[in-house]
């Protein structure tokens, strides 16, 4: 087992969180246990999965089968679009715990603001009470573009921990990211690696190959050295274990630029503002 762990940040309620973990979108259920096992025994200690992803179950497998001390853990999911509403987000977390085998999450997030059916308010304020019971440590969001961050802070008062956004050198967030760093909002990036489509780029090749490092460490560094949480995923063990070995160099302020300059506005997801999608 690795015996660094990745640094970790404040949060603005006085938590912290892991700058590195682990993502697990579309890693199949049967894969995930052995996936997460992976990524723990490399060193990883955040592990983002969410309702939605149908491997909450086998993610908290692989967490019990660890055997690491809970608080030493940093375990994400997020609330699914359908569930949306006060009454059906608490409902919805205790299946997601019930999952999880756990009786305290760090994060939970707001997958997707849906501002059509205009029930982020309510569904945050549930989050608010289970953070007041103590069931979850800190609550956040994913995929609020600025309107729906100031729509929610002004009905609730409550600034959220963190957005967890589309970012990567093509779509760097840079307005989004004045605006949480305004407010006091953590970003962290999906997508890290362009879901993959980054790691040929031949500026990102140019890089690593200077530095001796893959193109997804490189991405990884990028991310970190911005200020962004960021959760790459993989299957595969070599990937797991040398994404997360990005902790013993740094990119110069060239590097960092030639690899911003990659910005173009593409999008590889939706759209906030019209994604409008309940279905699994
Ligand atoms: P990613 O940018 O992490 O890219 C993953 C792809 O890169 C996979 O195809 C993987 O096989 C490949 N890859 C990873 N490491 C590699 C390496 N070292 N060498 C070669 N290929 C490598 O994309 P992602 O999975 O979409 O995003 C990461 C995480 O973000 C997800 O797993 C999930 O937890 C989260 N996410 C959140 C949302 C949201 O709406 N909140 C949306 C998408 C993803």
């Amino acid at each position: 087992m690795s015996s660094s762990l990745s640094p970790s940040v404040p949060l603005n309620d006085g938590n912290s969180i892991p700058v590195l973990g682990f993502g697990v979108f579309k890693v199949p259920p049967a894969d995930t246990e052995q996936a997460v096992s992976t990524a723990l025994q490399a060193g990883y200690r955040h592990i983002d999965t969410a309702a939605m992803y149908g491997n909450e179950r086998e993610t908290g497998r692989a967490v019990a089968a660890s055997g690491i001390p809970r608080d030493e853990l940093y375990l994400v999911t997020k609330l699914w679009n359908s569930e949306q509403g006060y009454d059906s987000t608490l409902a919805a977390f205790d299946l997601s715990m019930d999952r999880l085998g756990i009786d305290y999450l760090d994060l939970y997030l707001v997958h997707w603001p849906m501002p059509k059916r205009n029930k982020f308010i309510d569904t945050f304020r549930a989050f608010a009470h289970l953070r007041d019971q103590g069931r979850v440590r800190s609550i956040g969001v994913s995929n609020f573009e600025p309107e729906h961050l100031t729509a929610l802070v002004d009905a609730t008062g409550i600034v959220p921990a963190v957005n967890q956004v589309e970012l990567h050198p093509r779509l760097p967030q840079t307005e989004l990211r004045e605006v949480h760093a305004r407010l006091g909002i953590a970003t962290e990036a999906w997508g890290p690696l362009g879901q993959g489509s980054l790691l040929t780029n031949p500026a990102v090749t140019a890089v690593a190959e200077r530095h001796g490092r893959t193109t997804a460490q490189v991405l990884i560094r990028w991310h970190i050295q911005l200020g962004n949480i960021v959760i790459p995923k993989s299957v595969n063990p070599e990937r797991i274990a040398s994404n997360f070995d990005v902790f013993d160099f740094e990119l110069s302020e060239s590097d960092m630029a030639s690899i911003s300059s990659l910005d173009d506005g593409n999008r590889l997801g939706p759209d906030p503002r019209t994604f409008d999608f309940t279905g699994r």
